[in-house]
């Protein structure tokens, strides 16, 4: 289990095709908190947090404490086999934690394309309606349902369909972008107000099951929409009974400062995703519905063979301690503040950075050729990802452009690694210049 470097490398490209792409070269012996260690002995900060799992940090003492003390007992039955505690206290813990004054349900997958493929089934089946309506730069998985949710064509899509049939797709609120020409706040939310006339145009909102959306589009590039958009989508969807599924599977648990992100806009979907930080690094993923929803569902309709496997949900569950009890979402919130305060500072020295945005930790840098023009600058991101890499700092890009920085870091991360990787990135815009 202690190959060289060099070993590995050439094992990857022997053994393992290249679609599963690698944003580093490195790999990984041992990870904590907010540092890996890679096969040479580099010390690693990481921005990336393993795309948003390791909100409480890799292998948080909590968490590892419980998957041995699971592992020891019963590493899996299956749920639809012989029941187990883990998965009801996991279940209850969601329900009464999810924003909405009705009751609700939760049912465990094992991915966050899972969970979306799930909601759907949930919508459809209690709408008897074959359509979803999804967004532009929204990203849902890559099953053949949800890459056909997802708006991006290379690399995620190309080459891969058919895709499913009833996906429609309208724009979503990128306000830095407004496919409708308007500006914040005077456009009135037109983008919102769209859906009526979408309406007319592609889908008939009598067979149309749910509106799906991510309310800080992730791979999209973390596009934040404004505090009245999420209302008013609501309400048009309400007015023709439509679901409105809201995917959490990169914003929630903790990455914006509150346990889900649409608690910032202060409306209870109908049905909620969860994947990713859920599970501390064990592959977990939920999904939370109105009970009237989700119970309807005919004994056997839902399920999977690992679904809520029983280490995952213990796992799951130490994140939840971690998180509320131990002061997690509070140390999310005044993270949120440091970075915002420096990328502010950073946009100030560099004309490169468009836009600043995100809600809690959950921010990003849109990086543009030219603040007049907003052309995307890809390459500048690409160069400044392989930079920060090179200086020991793992850091991610994401938008439909490749153009957006963006910060996914452990919550647990200490100020002073903080202040490590923040001015290494700075030593990034710095070279950009040069
Ligand atoms: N939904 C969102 C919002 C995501 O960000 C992702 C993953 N990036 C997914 C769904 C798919 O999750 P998974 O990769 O676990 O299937």
């Amino acid at each position: 289990m202690a190959k060289k470097t060099e070993e590995l490398k050439k094992m990857r490209s022997t053994h393992v095709p290249q679609a599963p792409y690698n944003i580093t070269p490195a790999f990984i012996r041992e990870a904590k908190g907010a540092l890996m260690i890679d096969t040479e002995g580099r010390e690693l900060i990481d921005f990336a947090g393993g795309i948003g799992v390791n909100n409480v940090g890799h292998c948080h003492p909590k968490v590892v404490a419980a998957i041995k003390d699971q592992a020891d007992k019963c590493i899996h039955t299956c749920f639809h086999v012989a029941m187990y505690e883990a998965y009801l206290d996991l279940a209850a813990r969601l329900n009464a934690l999810a924003p909405g004054d009705f009751a609700k349900m939760t049912m465990f997958a094992n991915s966050g394309a899972e969970a979306v493929e799930n909601a759907v089934k949930v919508a459809r089946y209690n709408k008897n309606r074959p359509a979803v309506i999804c967004f532009e730069n929204g990203y849902h998985g890559r099953t053949i349902y949800t890459l056909t949710l997802t708006s991006k064509i290379k690399p995620y899509k190309f080459g891969f369909g058919p895709f499913a049939s009833d996906v429609y797709r309208m724009p979503f609120a990128y306000c830095y972008r407004c496919t409708f020409g308007l500006n914040y706040p005077d456009c009135k939310i037109a983008c919102a107000d769209y859906l009526e006339d979408f309406f007319i145009s592609h889908v008939d909102p009598e067979a149309t099951a749910a509106i799906i959306a991510e309310p800080i589009q992730g791979e999209g590039g973390f596009i934040t929409p404004p505090p009245e958009y999420f209302p008013r989508l609501q309400e048009i969807a309400q007015k023709y009974d439509i679901a409105l599924i809201i995917d959490e599977v990169q914003t929630g648990v903790g990455r914006t400062g509150k346990f889900f992100a649409i608690e910032h806009w202060g409306i209870a979907p109908d049905i909620l995703t969860l994947a990713k930080s859920l599970g501390g690094g064990m592959p977990l993923s939920a999904i939370i519905a109105r009970e009237e929803m989700i119970n309807k569902i005919h004994v056997g309709g839902l399920g999977g063979t690992f679904s809520g496997n029983p280490v995952a949900c213990r796992a799951g569950l130490a994140v939840l301690e971690i998180m509320l009890e131990d002061g997690l979402l509070h140390r999310a919130q005044t993270l949120g503040e440091k970075v915002l305060a420096q990328f502010q500072a950073l946009q100030k020295n560099h004309e490169i950075i468009g836009e600043v945005r995100g809600k809690g930790p959950m921010l990003a840098m849109e990086l543009v050729q030219d603040r007049e023009t907003r052309a995307p600058a890809k390459e500048a991101a690409d160069k400044l990802v392989k930079f920060c890499f090179e200086k020991g700092l793992v850091l991610l890009s994401c938008g439909n452009f490749g153009n957006v920085i963006r910060t996914l870091m452990p919550l647990v991360i200490t100020d002073e690694q903080l202040e490590r990787g923040l001015s290494i990135l700075e030593e990034g815009f710095r070279k950009l210049k040069t």
